[in-house]
């Protein structure tokens, strides 16, 4: 009962917050103290530690040097990813769809949980439809299990939405509201476990797909001062992360000394994924394992008749919204930037008030614009000058870096 209504007020606060900004989640005025297992270093000390560490690598930011732009939808459901059974003809279909921009992250419990739920029907032979971050882990995780897999699918990586995403651990970004955030919230706390747990597993390992980096969180205002209201049609959403991963997730730390134009900075190692390494391996183990891929455009329901396999997994993301007629679906516009890879930087920044993030993925340095206007938006079209301005913020903020 006591976290219910502590997911209510946490909520509520979050209103105000600039989303998929986790990093920033301390630094929110008026959020409700959590007990931390170790308690969270003092600015003096965080001072220190910076003092005593090397300088850091200049981002070389300028748009010349953008190599890639890129624009996703996530599938955001209100009440968060529909995991759920329904048989379709002579079929059994369990869908895993509506990650919203948690995808990545919440991937591998995500898929657990819908494979535990296919085990149910007994069968040998699993189809698996979709080969995003859902589809591929749904289908290592059913392999894993004794199952024969294939997954059929319209695109596959490099070609999917997922492929395209910022590629960061971030399993409470738009993944449900706050209105829903009570009844969802324990099945978010497993999926998000066992997902950063199998994350920890790929560290060290060849190729470096998943890795940790200090992410740093600008702002302009001191903790406590009002914030501008925000002007947006989206919901308020939980920080189910702050909540409740608090025991297998760093703390953020107030740094008192930085050379960032910015009057407050707050630091936090992050987790993030080179989605290009990652995908790769993913891809690699599934056909190590015997699995199989078939392309397959499906138009609506009648066509899960023509998959071979009795058993469906349903992993189509933001197509499902299509396939299935399923409205509960929001498209949640985002536009990324990848400029040319810089494999020394080993920090990115977080910069709400400027609106630009900066994450120094192996497979490109990600610059990401957050634009009002996203939720409910479903436009693919490219809008280079979004990219573009926000790559010209960045090279201003890292211009009027110190030293
Ligand atoms: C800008 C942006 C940044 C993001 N950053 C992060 C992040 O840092 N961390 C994170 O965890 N998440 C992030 N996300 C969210 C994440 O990308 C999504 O949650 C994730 O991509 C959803 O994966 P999926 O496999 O469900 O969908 P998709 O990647 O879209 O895969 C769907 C699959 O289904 C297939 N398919 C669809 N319809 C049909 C059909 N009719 N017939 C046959 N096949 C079909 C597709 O071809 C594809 O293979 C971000 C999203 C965006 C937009």
């Amino acid at each position: 009962m006591q976290r219910r209504n502590f997911l209510k007020g946490a909520a509520a606060l979050l209103g105000a917050i600039p989303i998929n900004a986790a990093l920033s989640a301390e630094a929110v005025p008026g959020l409700t103290p959590v007990p931390a297992l170790t308690p969270a270093p003092t600015p003096e000390v965080s001072a220190h530690l910076l003092s005593r560490s090397r300088p850091l690598a200049p981002i070389i930011a300028s748009p010349d040097r953008i190599i890639e732009m890129n624009v996703c939808t996530r599938p955001f459901r209100p009440q968060g990813p529909r995991i759920e059974y329904e048989r379709i003809g002579r079929k059994d279909v369990v869908h895993n769809y509506g990650h919203g921009g948690s995808g990545w992250s919440l991937s591998w419990g995500t898929g657990q949980i819908a494979v535990d739920m296919a085990k149910v029907h007994g069968r040998k032979e699993l189809a698996v439809i979709g080969c995003g971050a859902i589809g591929l882990t749904t289908a290592l995780v059913a392999q894993e299990a004794g199952l024969k897999v294939t997954i059929y699918a319209k695109e596959r990586p490099p070609y999917v939405a997922s492929y395209r995403a910022t590629g960061s651990f971030t399993p409470d970004s738009r993944i449900v509201s706050a209105q829903y955030a009570s009844d969802f919230a324990a099945q978010w706390e497993l999926m998000a476990r066992r997902s950063f747990r199998r994350f920890q597993s790929l560290l060290g390992t060849q190729g470096h797909p998943i890795e940790w980096r200090d992410m740093y969180s600008l702002s302009d205002s001191p903790p406590g001062a009002p914030r501008p209201p925000v002007h947006s049609s989206e919901p308020e959403y939980p920080s189910l992360e702050r909540e409740l991963l608090r025991d297998i997730t760093p703390n953020t730390i107030t740094v008192t000394s930085h050379p960032f134009p910015a009057a407050f900075a707050y630091k936090r190692p992050a987790m993030l994924f080179n989605i290009a390494e990652y995908t790769r391996v993913l891809m690699a183990e599934f056909f190590a394992h015997g699995g199989n891929i078939e392309t397959l455009v499906m138009q609506d329901k009648r066509d899960f008749a023509a998959i071979h396999e009795r058993t469906i997994i349903n992993c189509t993301g933001y197509g499902a919204r299509a396939l299935l007629g399923d409205d509960s679906i929001i498209p949640v516009r985002g536009q990324t930037a990848k400029l040319i890879p810089q494999p020394e930087l080993d920090y990115g920044f977080f910069y709400g008030s400027r609106r630009v993030s900066v994450y120094p993925r192996r497979d490109g340095l990600l610059v990401q614009a957050q634009a009002e206007g996203d939720f409910n938006n479903d436009r693919e079209a490219l809008d280079p000058e979004e990219s573009i301005s926000a790559v010209q913020r960045l090279a201003e903020i890292v211009g009027a870096m110190k030293g």
